[in-house]
């Protein structure tokens, strides 16, 4: 069987889109690092700008400028040692001059976008359809380790995952959700966490969430369809409180208190892209 534009046998379509992975694996560490790092600055400046002072001097800094550098001793990052999962391996996750450890997470990262992007080719072939839900796993990706590090969803992420999904049934890419489905999932998506949001601020006082997480919510209701929404946030739920209750008892919570929801609903709308939502409510029984 032959899959998509390049007449090549599917699998290694898939093969090729994981390679592809691996590469937007290692651009995406970047994004997960300095677009945090981007927002603050930029919010400084407003800052300043409100204040009537002069702007912070600050050089050059985006996801492109400066080059990679070994955080420790500033030594430039060459182009073979920037080559995804290889280049850890043979340089044993060390600065290959201070030898000072590179995290491990990097080339997890890498590896885990190669095996969804192989999936999603693997699964849809190498189609509009196959892209549009790499890109939509690679979105995922970036946003639940952004709010895992830093507690903040970028809206430069969210909102393009958002007005994708509604794109992508628009244009029939998205056969399994309808245009219909994918709106409401959106509309639907947003105002049950802004309700959660409301209903348990007038209660306790406190913020249990923040916006990010209805935008990434009603993101996941446009790509899956609201039908997919209550398994959805079942899933992360259960999952968050988990995670929340054991990190309570091993003392791993940090300042606050505060576990982020982002990273519980990223996994729950991956979970629903690799195995459909109706699996979720399947594994508790319902
Ligand atoms: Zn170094």
């Amino acid at each position: 069987m032959t899959g998509g534009w390049t007449g090549l046998p599917a699998e290694l379509d898939a093969v090729l889109a994981a390679l592809l992975g691996l590469l937007v694996g290692s651009f995406l560490n970047v994004v997960i690092y300095r677009l945090p790092k981007m927002m603050e600055r930029q919010w400084a400046a407003e800052c300043a700008e409100l204040a009537g002072e002069a702007p912070p001097a600050a050089e050059k800094f985006n996801l492109m400028v400066p080059r990679s550098r070994c955080s420790s001793c500033g030594h430039l990052i060459v182009w073979y040692e920037n080559i995804p999962v290889l280049s850890y391996l043979f340089l044993k996750g060390r600065c290959s001059v201070c030898g000072t450890r590179f995290g491990w997470r990097y080339p997890v990262v890498e590896m885990v976008t190669g095996a969804l992007f192989f999936f999603c080719i693997w699964r849809w072939g190498l189609s509009a359809t196959g892209l549009a839900w790499c890109g939509f796993s690679a979105a995922l990706l970036a946003l639940a380790l952004i709010d895992w590090d830093t507690t903040l969803l970028p809206d430069d992420i969210t909102l393009p995952l958002l007005w994708a999904g509604l794109v992508v049934s628009a244009l029939g890419w998205n056969p399994a959700v309808s245009l219909g489905q994918a709106v409401w999932g959106a509309v639907a998506g947003y105002m049950s966490l802004w309700l959660v949001y409301w209903a348990f601020k007038l209660v306790t006082g406190k913020e249990g969430m923040g916006y990010g997480d209805f935008k990434l919510f009603a993101a996941l209701g446009a790509w899956m369809g609201w039908p997919a929404l209550v398994p959805m946030i079942l899933m992360a739920s259960v999952i968050g409180a988990g995670v929340g209750i054991a990190m309570k008892f091993s003392s791993g919570l940090r300042e606050g208190g505060y576990v982020p929801f982002g990273p519980f609903l990223a996994g729950a709308g991956l979970t629903a892209m690799v195995f459909g939502p109706q699996s979720i409510l399947r594994a508790v029984g319902l």
